[in-house]
């Protein structure tokens, strides 16, 4: 069979389960702990228990709605996922409804037993966090000794099963010289890898993962070893999928095509964009989706955004509802943060211009060159 064929015939079979165009959700995050058994020093979540956590019952009957809702894909996060007893309770439950899944995991908890219960799970994917090509740079970041040996021990027992696994790796100060070396690591492995300098504030307020953010200097320099700023939006389209639409670039899936369902069983856009928009404890998924709430979040336009359309940084910018709701409160606000990194992006970007004019004044001197 024509390979293009099949791969068309999966998304057109995905595409007849969703039940209102394009206002039904696809995606569900599902933080089925906050609980972690690390203590990486960059955590937004603050290692923070809010409530107590759901029963096995709460979360088998909410994947039971995500389901029926038409959503056919699910990320199963935490805290520390593998910590709940009863997550392959969950994941079986997931499995047989149709839906696809991803775990997103330290690995710490994966051993040979666990990986070949996740291989006959059948996960999508599951993606590892590193923060350090070796135990030193990653155990200071996890605080916690031995963590860089059992993740990289997980992701040789999934390797060897063939499970997909990515690995993600947040930048900061304590690691940002130790990039290539993690690539490598992630090369020899035959695995790929995903860098992610975005820190972002505490859940519940704490400013401290914010003093884990590169400095202008230190940012700046990632980019140019990353050789960030060639083509407009070019190094972004990892993390937006069509960078050419101005409103894709600064508005996000969020509340549209995604939503996540924290471990007390709140609705909200997404692990970053925290704003309740109701409990399924006491509501149902169709009443918080198509709620005043969400609704709103859902209309946001290009044109609601304050700034955006005269910003002199849009060309780089990948702006993030979380964020600026985390910083002002408002969603529609421009988070400082983007601010900043789109403005040292837009900066190096006109330097890369500015010199690769420069060289073609050199080799190509001529009429009609009017720099
Ligand atoms: S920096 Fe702020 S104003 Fe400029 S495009 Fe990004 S979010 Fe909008
Ligand atoms: S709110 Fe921010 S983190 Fe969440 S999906 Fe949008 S851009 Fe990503």
């Amino acid at each position: 069979m024509d390979a293009n064929k099949e791969e068309f015939s999966v998304i057109d079979h995905m595409e007849s389960r969703r039940k209102d165009g394009e206002h039904n959700p696809l995606t569900a995050t599902f933080e089925l702990t906050q609980k972690c058994n690390l203590r990486c020093c960059h955590c937004y979540l603050e290692h923070r228990q809010e409530g107590s956590e759901l029963p096995a019952s709460r979360w088998l009957a909410f994947i039971d709605e995500v389901a029926d809702f038409g959503a056919y894909f699910a990320s199963f996060t935490g805290g520390e996922v593998f910590l709940r007893p009863d997550l392959l309770e969950i994941a079986r439950c997931a499995l047989k409804r149709g839906i696809f899944f991803q775990f997103q995991t330290n690995g710490t908890y994966i051993d040979a037993e666990m990986a070949a219960v996740i291989q006959d799970l059948q996960p999508t994917k599951v993606e590892i966090s590193i923060y350090g090509p070796n135990g030193a740079i990653h155990d200071r970041i996890t605080g916690i000794r031995g963590s860089f040996d059992k993740s990289m021990r997980a992701i040789e027992l999934l390797r060897k099963r063939n499970i997909n696994v990515i690995l993600k790796a947040s930048v900061m100060p304590e690691n940002k010289n130790h990039v290539q070396a993690m690539r490598k690591l992630a090369d020899d492995a035959g695995l790929w890898i995903m860098f992610d300098a975005n820190i972002m504030p505490g859940v519940f307020g704490s400013e401290k993962p914010l003093t884990y953010r590169m400095n202008n200097d230190e940012y700046r320099d990632y980019m140019i070893a990353e050789n960030w700023g060639n083509a407009p939006g070019k190094e972004l389209q990892h993390i937006r999928d069509d960078i050419s639409r101005p409103d894709r670039r600064v508005l996000c899936t969020a509340a549209k095509k995604r939503f996540t369902i924290t471990a007390i069983g709140e609705i909200i856009p997404c692990p970053i964009w925290r704003q309740s928009c109701g409990s399924l404890l006491d509501q149902s998924l169709a009443s918080i989706w198509y709620g005043e709430k969400m609704t709103e979040m859902r209309k946001l336009k290009f044109e609601d955004l304050k700034n955006c359309a005269s910003c002199k940084t849009y060309e780089s910018c990948t702006r993030c509802a979380g964020l600026a709701f985390l910083e002002s409160g408002d969603y529609r606000s421009c988070p400082q943060e983007s601010l900043r990194v789109s403005s040292l992006l837009n900066q190096l970007r006109a330097e890369k211009q500015k010199s690769s004019n420069n060289d073609s004044d050199i080799s190509s001197p001529g009429p009609g060159h009017d720099e």
